[in-house]
């Protein structure tokens, strides 16, 4: 396609078109298609993203129809991550130590499955945050799915330590572990020693979830200025936590800027282009604020 060329029907999509699209239950309200599509259009390429609402049990059937139909990449969202890494026919090195996989790339007529959620949060932290993990302390707050791949990345980031803080003692072993020699489970006492405080709970979510003090999963009194606080919950934009670490004089990074980046890692394996970043933010910008549509309803899953 001609990045001259309008990008709009009749001329696209057509039947040259490069399918992607996002499989999950539920699914109608993720953003994965905007921000694939913002991409593609910012690219020239003629390219389309959609959204499959496939459910819990049915991956093998969607990674057949990915065979069949030659869907040249996949996100993936829940409840789907854990399927979708026992039948890829080959994992990276982060989805395999993960046990998840959250995108995969057709490759040679072979499904490859990655998980971008640490390396997207990473990517937002030094782009949107302006924070450098390596030789930094870290804290997580949450040990299921969203928080393992954090700590994973920010120990391979190069933290100097990686505490998880958990309500089921077990769950932040766990994800202790998989910082290896600079992770340890830790409690509500270290986060005033904290450079990085990541929130990785649905605590704070838009929808369906306590509000005011009830809705921060950490004493707000515990943070202070020189701290940078990461929530990876991007409905709200502005959680309570965020606004109770910013009265606290605290530097603040919401959950919006993760999830660009992931899909930009995506479109970036199923391409081989740079993401135009940039253009992917400002779809999802556009999208959340009041004139364009996502009042309140979070989007399905985390993507
Ligand atoms: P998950 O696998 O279900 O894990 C949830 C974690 O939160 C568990 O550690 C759980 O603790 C803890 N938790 C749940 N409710 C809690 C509560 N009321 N109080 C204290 N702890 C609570 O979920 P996930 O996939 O990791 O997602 C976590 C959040 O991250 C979600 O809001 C999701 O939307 C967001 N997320 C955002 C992005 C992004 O791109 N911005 C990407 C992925 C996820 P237990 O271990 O005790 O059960």
């Amino acid at each position: 396609m001609d990045p001259a060329e309008p990008r709009r029907s009749p001329v696209w999509p057509s039947a040259s078109s490069s399918l992607v699209a996002v499989i999950g239950d539920p699914i109608r309200h993720s953003l994965s298609p905007l921000l694939h599509n913002a991409a593609f259009d910012a690219l020239g390429l003629d390219w389309v993203s959609v959204a499959f609402p496939v459910p819990a049990g049915a991956v093998a059937e969607a990674l057949a129809g990915m065979r069949a139909f030659g869907i040249v990449g996949l996100s993936v969202t829940m409840p789907h991550k854990h399927d979708a890494a026992r039948l890829v026919d080959e994992r990276t090195e982060v989805a395999d130590h993960l046990g998840v996989v959250n995108c995969i790339t057709r490759r040679d007529g072979r499904l490859i499955g990655d998980s971008t959620d640490g390396a997207g949060f990473v990517a937002a932290l030094r782009r949107g945050g302006d924070f450098e993990p390596a030789g930094r302390r870290c804290l997580v707050i949450g040990a299921g799915g969203a928080a393992r791949a954090v700590v994973l990345a920010l120990a391979e980031a190069g933290a100097e330590e990686v505490v998880v803080v958990n309500r089921t003692a077990a769950h932040a072993v766990a994800a202790a572990a998989l910082a290896g020699r600079v992770g340890r489970v830790g409690g509500a006492a270290d986060v005033g020693a904290a450079d990085l405080v990541v929130q990785a709970t649905p605590v704070g979510m838009a929808a369906g979830r306590p509000a005011g003090d009830a809705a921060l999963p950490v004493d707000p009194a515990l943070l202070h200025e020189g701290q940078l606080v990461a929530d990876l919950v991007y409905l709200p934009m502005v959680t309570p936590l965020l606004a109770a670490a910013r009265a606290r004089g605290a530097q603040t990074l919401g959950g919006l800027g993760m999830l660009v980046h992931q899909a930009a890692l995506a479109v970036e394996s199923w391409t081989g282009r740079t993401a135009p970043v940039d253009a992917m933010w400002a779809a999802a910008e556009a999208k959340k604020s009041p004139a364009g549509g996502m009042r309140g309803k979070p989007p399905a899953g985390d993507t």
